[in-house]
């Protein structure tokens, strides 16, 4: 063992040198926040919460049931009871796994009438198994919630504007949500703000 070796260890540098950055760190700005009483900007397109968009004339969902979701879902998660009347296909329940989404969105890209969405609603953790599991109605349930949430962006993801949605409802709309307050017991309440996209 070298001398500068040994006079490193009994000096105790390295320890010194650890200390020392985390003196540093601590008088650093912090990169970490503090959920659920800060949160962070959604970035559009981001994936979350599903949704059954509600057809704003029937008050229905918009689903015609031609299983072209279920049939690239790579996790298999989708699962659709249908049944013919009439001529016509009918979704009696839609129902969707999400503790076995991995948020791929194949499904809303397959979708050729807009019926599905991945929403920015990220909060909807459960403590059991069946809370993550959505029917047609929670999944409308979903969609009424997001849509409230920014009524100004029908259609807010501008990643996926698909064929055959109507074009007035691509969204024409920035959202940028202003950074949340860090108050503890204090209700968190988002700013939003709504700016042109460059065309
Ligand atoms: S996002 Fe992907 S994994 Fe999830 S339901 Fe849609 S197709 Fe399936
Ligand atoms: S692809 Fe769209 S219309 Fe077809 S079954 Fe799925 S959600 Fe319904």
């Amino acid at each position: 063992m070298k001398v500068k070796e040994i006079l490193t260890k009994i000096l105790l540098i390295e320890i010194f040198k650890g200390l020392a950055l985390t003196l540093k760190m601590l008088f650093s700005k912090s990169v970490t926040v503090q959920y659920p009483f800060e949160k962070r900007n959604i970035h559009e397109g981001f994936r979350g919460r599903h949704a059954l968009v509600r057809d704003p004339i029937s008050g229905d969902d918009k689903c015609i049931g031609c299983m072209r979701c279920t049939t690239v879902c790579p996790s298999r998660c989708i699962h659709i009871k249908r049944e013919k009347r009439e001529n016509k296909m009918v979704v009696i329940d839609y129902i969707i796994d999400a503790s076995r989404c991995v948020y791929c969105a194949y499904c809303v890209e397959a979708c050729p009438v807009c019926a599905l969405v991945l929403t920015e609603d990220y909060e909807y953790s459960s403590y059991e198994r069946k809370g993550l599991i959505f029917n047609k109605e929670k999944l409308l349930k979903n969609w009424d919630e997001f849509s409230a949430k920014w009524p100004a962006d029908y259609y807010f993801n501008k990643f996926w504007q698909p064929p055959g949605i109507d074009p007035s409802r691509w969204p024409k709309t920035k959202r940028e949500q202003g950074p949340v307050p860090l108050k503890r017991g204090v209700e968190i309440k988002r700013e939003v703000k709504n700016e042109q996209l460059p065309s």
